[in-house]
């Protein structure tokens, strides 16, 4: 009779074409779900029985209504950035729908970090960031989903900071939020029955609800998908060998200057003027760097883009072309390649950073 059929435990509307979509069923289920009206998602149906969330992703204007639907609430604003990749991380517009509501800011993926990484420069750091996009955070905490470090921390804090407020946990694709949000129901498994049922059916929008007491609830939100991560230009199997998997261990360069340094296929640094110095390179390990010439970097990369330097693959051809991000430093600093990593250049000499276009390169003081 027109009105859609929807989830009984987060009010998406089903549809059994995209499974990375919110209301995604299977069709098997659905028929078995149908003679009775109650159908639960794929999302839902496995946060039931498995305990386990299932990453979604949105579209631009579904994304911009569920927006409009924390700015309304009376919410504390878990905001979970990768790390590794802030601008990617970027939420457009958040900063107009967070209204009065506080934002606690998480940087998850701590466990790649060196431990000679100054914790505190690199809070600091992430707060600015935050600020120059017009958000002002209550904390900024550092964690790691994956291993669980200091996502107690995290609940303290929620704790802390919610008072009578239901807690919005908020955050782009592929920046570990599924992750944490499984970490969260492991620590409460048990305490609750962990689903809610939509309080008010068929008006709720693809969120799911975990109970953090009788009247309060934590919201795990739908990612939007933010195209200016390596996510969008790599295969799966490329995005492995760049993505760092485990804790990062620095390696240094002795460079004179028009040198260059290939990262992969995926990223170049230049060192166009300056002393010969070390240069502190923070990849994932398993990358392969390759050094050469600067005048001779152009037709090199030409020649061995998909071949030497790897990746992407050499049948990626929506693999776009690098441009270049100059830099002068006056101090000692971090050139970051988001997504990748960064090399520690030093104080007062001129350097170039190539990425994919779309994906950021910028200067940073110095981490470590
Ligand atoms: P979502 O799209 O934000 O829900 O992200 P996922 O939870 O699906 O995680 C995206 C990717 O990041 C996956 O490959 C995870 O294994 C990885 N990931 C998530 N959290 C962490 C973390 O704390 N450390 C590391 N190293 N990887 C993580």
């Amino acid at each position: 009779d027109g009105e859609p059929l929807r989830c009984i435990g987060c009010g998406a509307v089903i549809q059994t074409t995209d499974k990375t979509a919110p209301g995604y069923t299977p069709q098997s289920a659905l028929a078995k779900g149908i003679d009775n009206q109650e159908v639960y998602c794929q999302r839902c149906f496995r946060l039931r029985h498995y305990n386990e969330i299932v990453p979604v992703g949105l579209t631009d204007d579904d994304f911009l209504r569920l927006l409009t639907q924390i700015q309304d609430a009376n919410a504390l604003i878990v905001y979970v950035v990768d790390i590794f990749d802030f601008n990617g991380s970027l939420i457009p517009g958040l900063h107009r729908f967070v209204g009065d509501n506080p934002i606690l800011l998480v940087g998850n993926k701590e466990d790649l970090l060196p431990s000679s990484l100054r914790r505190s420069k690199l809070r600091d750091w992430l707060r600015q960031r935050a600020n120059e996009a017009g958000l002002r955070p209550l904390d900024v905490t550092l964690l790691s989903a994956k291993t669980n470090q200091s996502v107690d921390h995290l609940l303290e804090l929620i704790d802390k900071y919610r008072g009578d407020r239901d807690v919005y946990v908020v955050g782009v694709t592929n920046v570990g939020k599924s992750t944490l949000i499984n970490q969260i129901i492991r620590q409460n498994t048990g305490k609750r029955d962990l689903i809610t049922t939509s309080r008010f059916p068929g008006t709720t929008l693809d969120k799911i609800e975990l109970p953090l007491d009788d009247d309060h609830v934590l919201v795990d939100t739908p990612g939007i998908i933010q195209n200016q991560q390596m996510a969008h230009f790599l295969t799966g199997k490329d995005l492995k060998i760049v993505t760092p998997q485990k804790q990062i261990k620095p390696k240094v360069y002795q460079l004179n200057d028009q040198q260059t340094l290939f990262l992969g296929g995926v990223g170049r640094f230049d060192y166009n003027q300056g002393p010969k110095a070390g240069f502190t390179a923070y990849f994932e390990n398993n990358l392969y760097i390759h050094r050469t010439k600067l005048e001779n970097a152009a037709d090199f990369y030409d020649r061995q883009l998909g071949q030497l330097l790897t990746p992407p693959e050499a049948d990626n051809t929506d693999f776009p072309p690098l441009t270049a991000h100059q830099f002068k430093t006056t101090v000692k600093s971090d050139l970051v390649f988001e997504g990748l990593g960064w090399i520690t250049v030093p104080a007062g000499v001129n350097v170039t950073g190539w990425a994919p276009e779309g994906v950021a390169v910028l200067l940073r003081r110095a981490m470590i």
